[in-house]
């Protein structure tokens, strides 16, 4: 396991982290003042400032990218099909132009809540079903674009408004039949706050590979919990043991950026260098 104590050259900030304290280029800037050398930015903070002048920022600031977030929400009736597709398009490319190593997927839940309008559902075997053909359909475009897709299963809570792949073993059968090859198209990303309760995480993290280790997310799950999205925990601050998935990801295989992704009312109401400095100390301490 890597000793992360010394520096912090492995820490990516996804940029949801600071979204309502600064625009992209604000957060790119204040990451690269601190020697943080990677991020991992939002589709909706991207188009905010505009693609080019995103890819401007991240050149010129000399950053790498741990991730684009996020393709996915995928699950819809068939009058939202093509835009769905499209839409998913769009975010390969953009995440192509942008340099990231990989787009991460939130899969979609019932279709009236990943793809609003759409005709309400109670099938969540009929949205994971539509998860795995939407994927069987972009998986070309992904790979003539060279941009290989992370799923992520989100913690079950989700299940119904964003996420109907819940677990790793889930997302991991799902690459299996998908990309039986692991020509690295299709992988997962890892994210501490939505597989830890999940006692057949270990076996799977052993099934993942390398290959298919696509990113590692990391925050903490705080007792009690405000907010189910927007109360996310400080590394340190929760009851998730977060270095034992860092032992476990990187007996995998994994020595790429661990990206921390605060969803937090708390966190945002923080200014930037208090927000940034409080990841690199617990980075260093905690992670
Ligand atoms: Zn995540």
């Amino acid at each position: 396991m890597r000793d992360l104590s010394k520096d912090h050259r492995w820490l990516s900030i996804n940029t949801a982290t600071l979204r309502q304290q600064a625009d992209f280029v604000g957060i790119v800037e204040a990451c690269a003042k601190r020697g943080i050398r990677a991020v991992s930015p939002w589709r909706d903070q991207v188009a905010h400032v505009g693609l080019d002048r995103a890819v401007k920022a991240v050149r010129d600031a000399g950053l790498e990218l741990s991730g684009y977030c996020r393709g996915g929400m995928f699950t819809c009736d068939s009058a939202h099909r093509q835009e769905m597709l499209d839409d998913n398009r769009r975010a390969i490319d953009e995440a192509a132009a942008l340099g990231a190593p990989c787009l991460v997927l939130v899969v979609g839940g019932l279709p009236q809540y990943s793809r609003p309008g759409s005709t309400p559902s109670k099938d969540i075997r009929a949205a994971q079903a539509q998860v795995s053909d939407a994927l069987h359909l972009l998986l070309d475009h992904a790979k003539m674009a060279n941009m290989p897709l992370a799923l992520e299963p989100l913690h079950p809570m989700y299940a119904a408004d964003r996420a109907c792949v819940n677990t790793l073993r889930q997302a991991l059968d799902i690459c299996d039949a998908l990309d039986p090859s692991r020509s690295g198209a299709l992988g997962v990303a890892i994210d501490t706050f939505h597989v830890w309760w999940d006692s057949d995480v270990w076996k799977q993290i052993d099934r993942v590979g390398k290959e298919r280790l696509l990113a590692f997310h990391v925050c903490d799950w705080l007792v009690p919990m405000k907010d189910m999205l927007l109360d996310r925990g400080m590394m340190g601050d929760g009851v998730i043991d977060i270095p034992a998935y860092r032992r476990a990801v990187e007996a995998g295989g994994f020595d790429g950026f661990v990206e921390v992704e605060i969803l937090s009312n708390d966190w945002w109401s923080r200014p930037v260098d208090e927000v940034l400095d409080t990841c690199i100390a617990r980075y260093q301490t905690v992670v």
